[in-house]
């Protein structure tokens, strides 16, 4: 396997074509006088000029205006009078017009090719490309034509140019694989624009692949596999399937609100675990984070992350999700969430032992550290709740609050800015808080319903064991009527009830939830816009009749079959 970077998402299969650079060799041209060679560059620079804005007019109308600004960019700079200016005084000075061309060129690709700002740095590649695409002029040399390439190409190139996308079609060229290049590169971004995989940067890849070889690539993770084996390829191509199938759905649901059939809105949110899974998630469509996971940034460290550490992780979302709610879950450790250097008892029954809130209570310190952090990530943006985790109790809630309390006093002591209204709510994963909702849904101003751990407890099902593995599901009628109450209690309290296990992206538990009122579903970046997808199938009514149906069954296999008889696909 090589490996490089990918740079355009999706997976290419087929053969490579690998595109040898042509000799742009111009020792044998005469200087024919300075009018003749002037007139020779003004030619071959209008020539240029000419069918760069055709290719941008094209690239606009296949892609859109702004892979075509870099085409249009490529004109502009090859009209530049200081560019002209310098190439003419070499003509005066007795070089050819192809001299000329190449001096100048390589000059300004030298500037810009050393200076630290990648974009700037890209500039190099742009006018390297001019220079090829003059030169070829000047000379009489035809351009490859990648229209005519066989359909599955992969191609193989030193570098991928702006110039090379001309008659490059989605139907023609299945992936493309460079030596050169980086991500914020022109060729990345032309790359991306044109849905085409693509890997740059694979060191060794013009020597290492022939033209005729099978190609299997994957443009996210910059794997390339020449010859791949069956299993590889079976692999990639049920891979390929499955990305093409996701991107369909990305461009019908991106855009739509989340609605019911009928138009009824929902809120569909995010679960994350770092400032990185946001990004993912407001690409993938998320209208907000429904719960993020802060005990990855406790962990694969020696240390407690200070309060500056995580406040810039918690502000990083905050500010992305501006004007978004995220919900921010404080440490969750303990269970199967081992942090060594927290030097943790070794407990008999981790998962029933002294976890999450009940730790944290416990460690005062440490934990006002992550409070006073969250509540200063609110204060630009007023977008952070606070959500506890596996409480059982309202006393939880409450000594929560209390240390809340103090951390504000200090912050305000200190005068530091912090979200005075930063709302607390509790996840509902445990079967306690299930069956005190209405209790706990006094003093919280919202609930999430932890399906992984609230279908673990109430089944008494160790959620990672895989010898119970088949007793685990939420489709339990004692799991389904637990969060069938826990929604009724929110609701009789006018607190808003999300769900943020896995259980809320599951087709065939989806229209339950909404029969049953739920106001917001929090799934993983990757299963929102099939989750949108499967929401604005359902009508409220249609939800209804399927959660009576499926609550009058007795047995989990019925509920079961009855759901997936139902389910629309
Ligand atoms: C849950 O328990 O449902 C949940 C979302 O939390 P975690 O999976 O992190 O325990
Ligand atoms: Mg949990």
């Amino acid at each position: 396997m090589l490996k490089g970077t990918g740079v355009s998402a999706g997976v290419g299969l087929g053969k490579a074509l690998v595109l040898k650079e042509q000799e742009l060799d111009w020792s044998g041209v005469r200087f024919a006088g300075e009018t003749a060679e002037k007139q020779r560059l003004a030619a071959a620079a209008a020539a240029v000029s000419a069918k760069l804005d055709a290719m941008a007019a094209a690239m606009a109308e296949q892609v859109g205006a702004h892979a075509a600004e870099i085409l249009a960019g490529q004109s502009m700079m090859l009209a530049d009078p200081f560019m002209q200016g310098q190439m003419e005084e070499k003509i005066a000075g007795g070089a050819t017009a192809e001299a000329a061309v190449d001096e100048v060129c390589q000059s300004f690709m030298q500037m810009f090719g050393a200076m630290e700002d990648e974009l700037m740095r890209q500039r190099a590649t742009d006018i390297g490309d001019l220079r090829a695409r003059l030169l070829k002029t000047l000379l009489g040399i035809e351009e490859a034509d990648l229209a005519n390439a066989p359909a599955g190409s992969v191609l193989v190139a030193r570098d991928f140019t702006p110039s090379m996308t001309v008659g490059i079609r989605r139907e023609n060229v299945a992936g493309i694989i460079t030596e050169g290049g980086g991500t914020t590169s022109h060729s990345a971004i032309l790359a991306r624009a044109l849905e085409i995989p693509a890997v740059l940067g694979v060191p060794g890849a013009l020597a290492a692949i022939a033209t005729g070889q099978a190609i299997a690539m994957d443009g996210e993770r910059g794997h390339v596999y020449v010859e791949p084996d069956e299993r590889t390829r079976k692999d990639y191509e049920a891979r390929k399937a499955e990305f093409e199938a996701q991107r369909q759905l990305l461009k019908e649901y991106m855009e739509k609100p989340t609605v019911t059939a009928e138009g009824r809105p929902v809120a569909l949110y995010a679960n994350i675990g770092s400032p990185k899974d946001a990004e993912a998630a407001l690409e993938k469509g998320a209208e907000g984070v429904g719960l993020f996971r802060t005990e990855f940034l406790f962990m694969d460290r020696a240390e407690l992350p200070t309060e500056e550490e995580q406040l810039a992780a918690y502000r990083q979302v905050a500010t992305l999700f501006a004007g978004k709610e995220v919900v921010i879950r404080t440490l969750d450790v303990g269970g199967d969430k081992a942090i060594p250097y927290l030097h943790m008892e070794r407990e008999e029954n981790p998962f029933l032992g002294h976890r999450a809130i009940r730790y944290c209570l416990d460690e005062p310190e440490t934990y006002l550290v992550q409070l006073r952090a969250l509540l200063r990530a609110g204060a630009d943006h007023k977008n952070v709740k606070i959500m506890l985790p596996l409480v059982t109790g309202v006393e939880e809630l409450r000594a929560a609050k209390a240390l809340l309390e103090r951390a504000k006093q200090q912050l305000a002591a200190e005068g530091l800015p912090y979200d005075a209204a930063a709302q607390v709510g509790v996840m509902i994963e445990t079967p306690a808080a299930a069956l005190a909702a209405d209790i706990l849904a006094g003093e919280a101003a919202f609930f999430s319903i932890g399906t992984n751990d609230l279908t673990q407890y109430t089944l008494a099902v160790d959620r990672g064991n895989p010898a119970v593995a088949k007793l685990y599901t939420p489709f339990h009628p004692a799991v389904l009527r637990s969060i069938r109450g826990v929604i009724e209690a929110g609701r009789a309290a006018h607190i808003p009830v999300g769900m943020c296990g896995e259980a809320a992206a599951d087709p065939a538990l989806i229209p339950l939830l909404l029969a049953w009122g739920l106001d917001e579903f929090s799934v993983s970046p990757s299963a929102v816009l099939a989750t949108r997808r499967i929401i604005s199938l359902w009508s409220t009514a249609d939800a209804a009749f399927a959660a009576g149906e499926a609550m009058k069954l007795s047995a989990t296999e019925s509920i079961v079959g009855c759901l997936e008889s139902l389910k629309k696909r």
